[in-house]
């Protein structure tokens, strides 16, 4: 049986070999380009996102906006009409998240939370 099936494969012309083999490179490149594409697609929708520019954005994880919380650095985001561009959109995307406070000449009223209430 086993002879069959390689006498049957060794009858077949080299080019079919050579299509076979071809067609698999193509698709590997095809998919590649393709995934590329759509990661490159992806990370332009992602830089759309403007919450790191807008005023009402915290740069804290526990409520990272005060206006739309469950959207804020979502693709949700993208086209929120509440977007007002923050004086300091540089001290807004730099800051850590445990800064808590920032008064209004861009200096920070909280430096750093330590766990101390005081
Ligand atoms: S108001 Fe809109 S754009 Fe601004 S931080 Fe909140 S969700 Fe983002």
């Amino acid at each position: 049986m086993l002879l069959l099936v390689v006498s049957t494969f060794q009858s077949f012309p080299h080019f079919v070999y050579a299509g076979f083999a071809w067609s698999l490179v193509g698709l590997t490149v095809w998919n590649i380009l393709a995934a590329i594409k759509k990661v490159t697609k992806q990370a332009s929708r992602m830089h759309q996102i403007p919450c790191a520019t807008c005023q009402f954005f915290t740069s804290s994880y526990d409520l990272k906006c005060t206006v739309h919380p469950q959207i804020a650095m979502t693709e949700e985001a993208i086209d929120c009409s509440d977007y007002t561009l923050s004086k300091y959109p540089d001290f807004n995307s730099q800051h850590s998240p445990s800064l808590k406070g920032v008064s209004s000449n861009g200096t920070s009223l909280v430096s750093r939370s330590h766990g101390c209430s005081q």
